[in-house]
């Protein structure tokens, strides 16, 4: 008989909506409708909250960082390049272990011949990942657009992610596919079944992507001048699309080495969590970083006006073994997202149901009889105070409790 636990009296998040009181029944690995029967197991959720398991819609993974998005209750990472070696053993692991979060990738990007994100393979420390990182397959013009998906295809890719960035993320100028390559590469993702998500972090990029008819943009654009109308106008146009975006205002803290990226690091509830590891990467002196100043704040601009244009946002973070970290970052994210001003809720649904409706994740991301019983339990009420996510109790992936 499968395992049975009961978490009663509860807050349910379901996805959408809250119920204030209420129980949860675990029936192996699915959700179940709770039947009067004695449970296995059972806990008192009074005062507490569950929540879906959270889905980052945007992360980079090495070894050893599934393991850790799980303890933060991250159950499922949307991979957005992953080079085809790294990617079969974290597949393996996702499959095998259940102390791991599950993982969906696009596998290998699509980009120019020394496009971005060529520069950070090369980058110092990075070696040190082995395998994870080296030279990759590339598109040197519209003819091989078709070949490449097929490869990606074949390797098992669940996306495709196309990179449009002339250099705005590395400082320096960078080759970058032009508009009638990356038009031929999502016409050749939606033949072969696959939706199209494309990095752009300006507007200009932005605006290719959408000509080309792309389904997800991977980031807000951090470029749009807060005193005019340019971010209102890409929402608009983002919106009659029908595009669905991931916020990453995270990543932008990141990558600008702005104060709020350390907040986590302050918070016991997620520093006691981290690896030795990932603690030294959350401190590290962001002095050196290149920084654009309007970048977080250009960014949560953007996510507002997305926000207010009825733009679905994804909850995603960027995470690699750097920053954001996994698991943690979503956290952070979550704050960040009402700071753009989406109520905890909505902020909740990012990072849950909303993403799992995106990518076609039928089975999760909601809680509902039936469903994979990827699952948070969280002292507090987060639907009133986002920060009380950080207060993990317990995290169930596939209905297997995790080990605190
Ligand atoms: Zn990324």
């Amino acid at each position: 008989m499968p395992m049975r636990t009961l978490i009663r009296d509860v807050r349910v998040f379901d996805g959408e909506r809250t119920v204030p009181r209420a129980d949860v029944l675990i029936d192996g690995a699915l959700i179940a409708e709770p039947d009067g029967r004695p449970a296995d197991v059972e806990i008192d959720g009074s005062g507490r909250t569950v929540l879906p398991g959270l889905i980052d819609a945007h992360t980079h993974v090495f070894d050893g960082d599934l393991a850790q998005a799980l303890t933060f209750g991250v159950t499922t990472e949307l991979d957005m390049f992953c080079l085809p070696q790294n990617l079969a053993r974290q597949r393996r692991i996702a499959a095998e272990r259940d102390d791991v979060a599950d993982l969906r990738s696009a596998g290998v990007l699509a980009t120019a011949p020394g496009g971005h994100p060529s520069q950070l393979m090369a980058a110092e420390g990075m070696a040190a990942l082995g395998d994870a990182v080296g030279p990759f397959e590339t598109v040197a013009d519209a003819g091989q657009a078709r070949a490449f998906v097929a490869a990606r295809l074949a390797e098992g890719a669940d996306y495709l992610k196309i990179a449009i960035d002339g250099g705005t993320v590395s400082g320096t100028p960078l080759p970058v596919l032009g508009p009638d390559v990356v038009a031929a590469l999502v016409e050749a993702a939606h033949d072969a079944g696959l939706q199209a998500i494309a990095h752009a972090v300006t507007t200009k990029d932005a605006l290719v992507a959408l000509d080309a008819g792309v389904d997800g943009l991977a980031h807000v654009c951090f470029d749009a001048d807060p005193l005019d109308s340019a971010a209102d106008d890409l929402a608009a146009r983002i919106a009659a699309q029908g595009v669905f975006v991931v916020s990453t205002l995270s990543y932008f803290e990141a990558i600008t080495g702005s104060p709020g990226g350390a907040e986590p690091m302050r918070d016991e509830r997620i520093r006691s969590r981290l690896p030795e590891h990932a603690r030294a990467a959350g401190d590290r002196d962001t002095d050196a970083l290149p920084v654009y100043s309007e970048g977080v704040a250009g960014a949560l601009h953007a996510a507002r006006a997305l926000h207010r244009a009825g733009v679905p946002l994804l909850a995603g973070t960027d995470a690699t073994p750097f920053a954001p970290l996994h698991g943690a970052g979503m956290h952070r994210e979550m704050v960040l997202l009402t700071e753009a001003g989406l109520t905890p809720e909505e902020t909740l649904a990012a990072a849950t149901a909303v993403p799992a409706r995106w990518f076609g994740l039928t089975d999760r991301g909601r809680i509902a009889p039936g469903l994979r019983a990827d699952l948070v339990l969280v002292e507090g009420d987060p639907t009133g105070d986002i920060t009380a996510t950080r207060a993990v109790i317990d995290v169930w992936r596939r209905g297997v409790r995790q080990s605190r």
